[in-house]
C-alpha cells in the first residue's frame, strides 16, 4: 500500500480522530495515486493514521476506512458490512418503535460505517446503494456480493446519480442487477404503505432518518389540527392522521411529492381527515400571516437551507421565518416539532434560532424534547459532518 504524510506537525484533524485529511495537510512528495486507491496516513513523526481511500480531484484527498492498514478489498468490505448490519441489528432493538419500523432501514452510511462514500438503504427485500466517492463505486461489486450473500434481494438499485460524483470524475447513472427498470411500489413503513418510487424519487426514495420522528410525533397528534410543513410523501402528517389526529394539512412545493401524498392517504384510508396542498411554505405563511391560531399541532422539517459555510446567515434567516410563523398559527399550549438537517447547523445553533423565534413570536415556549437522528444514520464522535439531523418538540403557551 502506497504511503502519504502530513506535512506539518500543526494541529490537523486527522490526528484529533476525524477520518478526513485535506489536501493542504498532506505532503506533495508521494507516488501518483490514483483516484480511490487505498493509502496509508502517517503523522509527521512517523505514526501511523490509518488507512483511507484516495481521491485527486475532492479538497478531501484522504478518507479513514480502517485505524490499520489493510487493503480496501472484498474481505475488508465485507467484513464492514456485517459489522454495519450487527451494529443496526443492536442498537434497534434498543431504539423505540424499532419493531414498528420493520425493515426499512438505512444499512451503511459511509464514514459512520468505515465505508467512505457508501450509502445502503433497505427496503424489504429491495436495496438501494448511493456511491459518492471513486473509492466507493470501486467496493460496488462486492457490496453487490455481500447483499447476495446475506439476504435473499428482490432488487439492488445503484442510485449511481448523486450530483456530487460529477466532482469525483465519476459517471451519472441508475442501474439494476436485474437490468430492468425498477417500478414504483408500495412499501410499508412504520405501519403505514407508502408508494416509493426507489429508481428515482428523492435521496434513495424515502427519508428514513425521519421514520422514528414520525412515530414520535404521532404519539401526541390524537385530536389535534396538524399541520405539516415540507411534508414530502406525508410521512409526519400520515402517521398523524392514523394516531386520530382531527384533521391535517400537509404542504409541500413538489406536485409529484403532493400527487403521492394523496394516492398514499387513499390507500391507507386516511383521506378523510388528510389535506395535501401544493405550495411554497415560506409563500403560504406569508399569505396566513394574521390568521388566528388554528393549529395544535406543527411540523416543521425543510430541505437543508445551509449547504456552504456563506449561505448559513441567509439560513439562519430562513429557519428563524419559518418557526416565527409556525408559532404564531398554534393554538395555546401548541406543540411544534421543528428539524434541521443542516450539517453545518449545530443544536446550539438551532436553539438559540428558536429562542430568537419564541421572543419575537412573543409565546412562553417549553422544550418538551430535544431529538436526534436515528441509530441506523450513526454520529460518529469525532466526525462532526455525521451529525446533520436535529429537532425539538416544543410546547407555546
Ligand atoms: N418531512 C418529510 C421530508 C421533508 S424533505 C418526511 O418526513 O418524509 C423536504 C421537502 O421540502 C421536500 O419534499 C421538498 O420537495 C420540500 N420543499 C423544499 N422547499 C420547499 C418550499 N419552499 N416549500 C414547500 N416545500 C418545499
Amino acid at each position: 500500500m502506497k504511503s502519504i504524510r502530513l506535512h506539518s506537525p500543526r494541529p490537523c484533524r486527522a490526528l484529533a480522530g476525524h477520518p478526513w485529511a485535506f489536501a493542504g495537510e498532506i505532503d506533495r512528495a508521494h507516488a501518483p495515486i490514483a483516484d480511490g486507491e487505498a493509502v496509508e496516513l502517517f503523522e509527521t513523526r512517523g505514526f501511523s493514521l490509518g488507512a483511507g481511500l484516495w481521491s485527486n480531484r475532492s479538497q478531501i484527498s484522504w478518507r479513514r476506512y480502517a485505524r490499520r492498514a489493510r487493503p480496501f478489498d472484498a474481505a475488508f468490505i465485507g467484513e464492514a458490512l456485517d459489522a454495519a448490519l450487527a451494529r443496526r441489528d443492536a442498537d434497534g432493538d434498543a431504539a423505540a418503535g424499532a419493531a414498528a419500523v420493520g425493515v426499512a432501514r438505512r444499512l451503511v452510511w459511509s464514514e459512520a460505517d468505515n465505508l467512505p462514500g457508501l450509502v445502503l438503504d433497505q427496503f424489504g427485500g429491495v436495496f438501494a446503494a448511493q456511491a459518492l466517492t471513486a473509492g466507493a463505486d470501486r467496493a460496488l461489486p462486492d457490496v453487490r456480493a455481500w447483499i447476495e450473500r446475506r439476504f435473499s434481494p428482490r432488487e439492488i438499485i445503484f442510485r449511481n446519480d448523486a450530483p456530487v460524483r460529477e466532482r469525483e470524475g465519476l459517471p451519472l447513472e441508475v442501474r439494476t442487477v436485474s437490468g430492468k427498470p425498477f417500478a414504483p411500489d408500495w412499501f410499508r413503513i412504520g405501519g403505514v404503505e407508502y408508494f416509493l418510487d426507489l429508481q428515482g424519487g428523492q435521496k434513495t426514495g424515502f427519508y428514513l432518518d425521519q421514520r422514528e420522528q414520525h412515530l414520535r410525533v404521532a404519539r401526541l397528534a390524537k385530536g389535534r389540527r396538524v399541520l405539516d410543513a415540507f411534508c414530502n410523501q406525508g410521512g409526519f402528517a400520515l402517521q398523524a392522521a392514523r394516531a386520530g389526529a382531527a384533521d391535517t394539512l400537509g404542504i409541500d412545493s413538489s406536485p409529484e411529492c403532493i400527487a403521492t401524498a394523496e394516492r398514499n392517504a387513499l390507500r391507507n384510508g386516511l383521506a378523510g381527515n388528510t389535506r395535501f396542498l401544493r405550495a411554497n411554505v415560506f409563500d403560504w405563511f406569508t399569505e396566513n400571516r394574521d390568521s388566528e391560531p388554528r393549529f395544535d399541532l406543527i411540523i416543521l422539517d425543510p430541505p437543508p437551507f445551509a449547504r456552504s459555510k456563506d449561505a448559513m446567515a441567509g439560513a439562519m434567516r430562513g429557519y428563524k421565518e419559518i418557526n416565527l410563523r409556525a408559532l404564531k398559527l398554534l393554538t395555546p399550549g401548541g406543540l411544534l416539532a421543528t428539524y434541521s438537517c443542516s450539517q453545518r447547523v449545530g443544536v446550539e445553533d438551532f436553539l438559540a434560532m428558536l429562542a430568537e423565534a419564541a421572543s419575537d413570536a412573543r409565546r412562553e415556549t417549553r422544550v418538551l424534547e430535544v431529538t436526534n437522528q436515528p441509530p441506523d444514520h450513526p454520529v460518529l464522535l469525532n466526525f462532526p459532518e455525521s451529525h446533520y439531523l436535529k429537532g425539538a418538540i416544543l410546547r407555546a403557551e
